[in-house]
């Protein structure tokens, strides 16, 4: 079975998405992270950030592997790498070439064909596994994402801090929702969950309880 969870930056989905794997035996998937990964190969190889087709072949050249909590590019572990400023701000540029998400989709389409899976990402419900039984988008308000996100990089909750990460992460879902290819959209069956309310655990169970009524564990 395969639970897609999309929803803007900063929503929480890392977090929950991981723990419903955890609490339903299920395997992750971070495609962020992908994305992430051929942004810093672009970074490090010096590749034009408007050359769709280079940028292609990199992202079919560049071996990525998602292993557990961490990510290796080729033997490099570059989990930590590609979290920092300079990939986060150049991946949303990166990830809107079509060449691009083909290479990735071929990537997460064998990972969604593997089994039990929770994969989070934008466009999960409607272009990588569009027939998943469970979708879930995760939103939460701006500030609260802003708040969330910097907790995540440890940063002080002071109100220029918070404005510069709000800006931060606005303008990235700007850019991932109004791009052509498979923009960040809610797919027209995905349940929608407003989590800026919500505490991490009450959005974990929401989402088990909804795949185990969808079937997750029977039979195993
Ligand atoms: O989830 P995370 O914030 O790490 O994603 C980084 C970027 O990767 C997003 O802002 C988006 O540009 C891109 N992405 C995407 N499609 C996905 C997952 C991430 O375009 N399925």
């Amino acid at each position: 079975m395969i639970v897609a969870i999309d929803g803007p930056a900063g929503a929480g989905k890392s977090t929950v998405a991981r723990a419903v794997a955890h609490a339903l035996g299920f395997t992750y998937l971070d495609t962020g992270a992908l994305y992430r990964t051929v942004a810093l190969a672009a970074l490090e190889k010096g590749v034009d950030p408007g050359d769709g087709r280079a940028l292609g072949d990199l992202a079919a050249a560049t071996a990525i592997e998602p292993s557990g909590d961490r990510v290796l590019m080729g033997a490099r572990d570059v989990t930590e790498r590609i979290r920092e400023a300079d990939v986060t701000e150049l991946v949303s540029v990166i990830s809107a070439h079509p060449e691009v998400r083909g290479a990735l989709l071929r990537l997460q389409q064998k990972a969604a064909g593997s089994g039990d899976i929770v994969i989070e990402g934008r466009d999960i419900g409607t272009a990588v596994a569009p027939g998943a039984p469970v979708k879930i988008f995760l939103t939460a308000s701006p500030v609260e994402r802003a708040k969330r996100r910097a907790a995540q990089l440890g940063l002080p909750l002071d109100d220029a801090t918070l404005k510069e990460l709000t800006e931060d992460l606005v303008e990235r879902d700007l850019a991932d929702a109004t791009r052509p290819s498979s923009p960040l959209t809610k797919a027209p069956d995905a349940t929608e969950v407003d989590t800026t309310d919500m505490s991490r655990d009450a959005v974990v169970e929401a989402i088990v309880a909804r795949a185990r009524a969808a079937g997750a564990g029977i039979g195993r």
